[in-house]
């Protein structure tokens, strides 16, 4: 795969969507009668937003959820047929630029609300719209006792608009002990019955995985998806998505005593050889995940071996030990893994003390990208 990369790339970011699309049939399965949804968000969480809807599309997959109108007006100008939902609401006076691609705002406020039944007053259009009612997070939302007073003008048809779908949003889903997790879903299970007729959606990807009871009409995982951790503890099921490969710039010689990069924090006890890798943390490799006598760092995989990241992560360039990797086996020019043959984007996630929604989402422009089918 090497070949394909040109002589002045310096890194490559291979998205693999038969995982991602094999990810999406996975869970649409275990959701049972529920539909299975993709959430979108965010540049499909780094790894392209074009392809891996189109390649959620021809794997049967007809609803989609992203967060901003730049992204719908994207996934609209490519997939003209299908549903998207709007999760971050209706901005103030976009209403007719939403209904004009045919794009459904979630609905998270009294106001959003009344400018959206103005839109559909003004306009005679259908204007279908979800309604995002707060369960306990205290994000976006209207609250309970407002859903109270809207349900009976939707029940009677007094207001205009559509309204194709009701959601909530679980806020410790990936610790499925968390108390407020039961409390959320009899709250949602409560209100949705004063919704009749009209589909109930709660579940993102931890939601999905560990609450089958609480599946309602429509489930809509992101993470799980791009092959990230949704549930702290237990085995993550899904396929990985991202490969990383960054270039090796140089090989270097380091004596025993001497420190590696910015800082001077990694002291080498013994005559070490550094492979010098054109990637840093302008490329999403966290600054947090480098090493220091104090810290080990994350890894990365060198002609099979796996090695230490050595010292601290730059903007442009990281250093890695491969002391232990026999000299012949890694040269100027060779690529080695970061994200891929079992390293995860969680275990890049934990060096640096985040999640691996924010690996994901971090990935940098300067890969060359490539998909597989
Ligand atoms: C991002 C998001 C999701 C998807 O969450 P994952 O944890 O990535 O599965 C679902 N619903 C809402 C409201 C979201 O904001």
């Amino acid at each position: 795969m090497s070949d394909s990369l040109p002589a002045e790339a310096t890194g490559l970011l291979t998205v693999d969507l038969s995982a991602l699309t094999a990810n999406w049939k996975a869970l649409a399965k275990r959701a049972g009668r529920a539909q299975c949804a993709a959430v979108v968000k965010a540049d499909a969480y780094g790894v392209g937003l074009e392809q891996a809807a189109q390649a959620l599309s021809k794997a049967g997959c007809d609803t989609f959820f992203v967060a901003t109108f730049d992204e719908a007006l994207r996934l609209r100008t490519i997939l003209p047929m299908v549903t998207i939902y709007l999760l971050n609401g209706l901005s103030p006076g976009s209403a007719e630029l939403v209904c004009g691609i045919d794009v459904r705002p979630v609905l998270g406020s009294m106001a959003e609300i009344e400018e959206w039944e103005a839109h559909a007053d003004e306009s005679g259009e259908e204007a279908p719209a979800a309604i995002h009612i707060d369960t306990g997070m205290n994000r976006h939302g209207i609250s309970l006792a407002e859903a109270e007073a809207l349900a009976p003008r939707l029940v009677s048809s007094e207001i205009t608009f559509k309204p194709a779908l009701v959601m909530s949003h679980l806020a410790c889903a990936d610790e499925p002990e968390h108390a407020l997790n039961k409390q959320q879903i009899e709250a949602f299970s409560t209100i949705a019955k004063k919704f009749p007729g009209i589909p109930a959606s709660l579940c993102n990807s931890a939601g999905l995985l560990a609450f089958p009871e609480a599946h309602f009409d429509l489930v809509r995982p992101g993470v799980s998806l791009y092959g990230g951790r949704a549930l702290n503890a237990g085995e993550n099921p899904m396929q990985p998505v991202v490969k990383l490969q960054a270039r090796v710039v140089t090989i270097r010689e380091a004596k025993a005593g001497t420190t590696v990069g910015y800082g001077a924090r990694l002291k080498l006890a013994r005559d070490s050889r550094l492979a010098i890798l054109s990637a840093g943390y302008a490329d999403g490799i966290f600054r947090a995940a480098g090493s220091s006598d104090n810290k080990k760092g994350a890894e990365a995989i060198v002609a099979g071996t796996r090695c230490n990241i050595a010292g601290r992560i730059s903007m442009d360039l990281m250093a890695v030990d491969v002391t232990d990797v026999p000299a012949g086996n890694v040269k100027r020019g060779d690529l080695v893994t970061l994200l891929g043959d079992g390293i995860t984007v969680d275990d890049l996630a934990g060096h640096a003390r985040t999640i691996g929604y924010e690996v994901l989402t971090s990935l940098g422009r300067r890969w060359k990208r490539i998909y597989r089918e």
